[in-house]
């Protein structure tokens, strides 16, 4: 199991080297994208390969040059690498309908990025109106012929079908790891797991399918031996102590690391509400319907990110469900620094959740993150209050 962690870890440190090595052994076409609105399914029925961005781990130089240092630095250090050459061996990139700062991205990766093909996914923004769902078919019809176009092939409804019950699986294998840890969070470091997620949405997904069933497998192993009074002996996991269980919100967790600085507080992060996180795997796609619709039909379903809307409580409901499903007994708010979107809507989840009694706690990082005693002060701050 060991090296499953580490082949996953070892992907999440240099996905661009990942990806340059998948292209030369395989030939796949591989397809940048930014954002969980991404159609992954349609990206694999072309026969191409979906490798997400995270921005980068070097300095932040050449975007300077374009955009505001107010921007988020996830949209930052995607512009740096695309202008340094880092991602030169895409094909194309794929911009979903998000955020401005992904918008502006994508208009500036335009102009001064020009290897590869380039698309603008323009879902809509407002996914609970009558007209929303046949708007989100036709821009997912016309993606499909974009796609067909660039990447001369065709994407038929039986690879669609293919690819859809790929996604499912490994949506459903991300949802029992994450399940098996909130019954159980010593199986499991928090570190471990946001790689697992992160190298899900960079690595190939046959692979990944593959080695998410490893770990389910382990983890089930583990959690039977610590049931017959074994503990953690013999388990393949670094475990983690944990006392206090906490839920995370916010876009992206681009910092795996935070996690080992809540453990060492004294908590757990056992639910999340991420795009790197429950949002990417909750809510499948219908397999007994026409696969375009019900590809969008999974958009207008699936928890809703702050730059889309589809009502006005929704995203609060849902953080006071998961809250209460989980038994958490905090939230962390963990946002990237100039994220605009998250940032208005937390004053109304802090009301929400204070309303229900629940603590909170809300951290602007962008990467890298401060000095690691900042954080971890707060955290035992936190977890001391719960
Ligand atoms: S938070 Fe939502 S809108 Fe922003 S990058 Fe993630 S999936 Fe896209
Ligand atoms: S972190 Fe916020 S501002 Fe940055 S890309 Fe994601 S949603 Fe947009």
């Amino acid at each position: 199991m060991q090296d499953i962690l580490r082949e996953m870890a070892d992907v999440v440190r240099d996905p661009f080297a990942y990806g340059r090595k998948l292209k030369a052994d395989t030939g796949k076409k591989i397809v940048g994208y930014v954002c969980t609105y991404a159609p992954e399914e349609m990206i694999l029925a072309a026969g191409a390969h979906p490798l997400r961005l995270f921005g980068t781990t070097g300095t932040v130089e050449r975007a300077d040059a374009h955009l505001q240092s107010y921007c988020c630095s996830l949209v930052r250090g995607v512009l740096e690498e695309g202008l340094k050459g880092g991602t030169d061996f895409l094909d194309g990139m794929v911009f979903p309908h998000t955020c401005d700062s992904i918008q502006r991205l994508s208009d500036l990766w335009r102009m001064n990025v020009t290897q590869g093909f380039h698309f603008d996914a323009v879902l809509p923004v407002k996914l609970d109106t009558q007209s929303a769902r046949q708007y989100m078919i036709d821009v997912l019809n016309r993606f499909r012929t974009d796609l067909e176009r660039e990447l001369d092939c065709s994407i038929t409804d039986d690879n669609l079908h293919k690819t859809i019950r790929l996604m499912n699986e490994i949506r459903l294998l991300l949802r029992r790891i994450y399940e098996l840890r909130s019954d159980q969070p010593g199986l499991m470091t928090g570190d471990s797991l946001y790689t697992i997620v992160k190298a899900t949405m960079i690595m190939d997904r046959e692979r990944v399918r593959e080695v998410l069933q490893k770990v389910v497998e382990k983890m089930e192993a583990a959690r039977l031996s610590s049931e017959e009074g074994a503990g953690s002996q013999g388990s393949d996991f670094k475990s983690v102590p944990a006392t206090k269980r906490l839920l995370m919100a916010g876009g992206i967790c681009n910092q795996p690391q935070i996690h080992d600085m809540i453990e060492a507080a004294g908590g757990a992060v056992i639910w999340d509400d991420f795009c790197t996180g429950s949002r990417y795997f909750e809510t499948l796609v219908s397999t007994d319907k026409d696969p375009i619709r019900a590809i969008a039909d999974r958009f207008l379903q699936r928890a809703v990110c702050p730059a889309k809307h589809a009502g006005l409580r929704n995203r609060a409901e849902d953080l006071i469900r998961m809250a209460h499903e989980r038994k958490a007994r905090g939230v962390i708010f963990l946002y990237l620094k100039f994220c605009d979107p998250h940032a208005f809507d937390y004053p109304y989840l802090k009301a929400a959740l204070d309303q229900e009694g629940i603590p909170s706690l809300l951290l602007e990082v962008e990467d890298p993150l401060p000095a690691e005693g900042q954080l971890q002060t707060r955290f035992e701050a936190f977890l001391e209050m719960l």
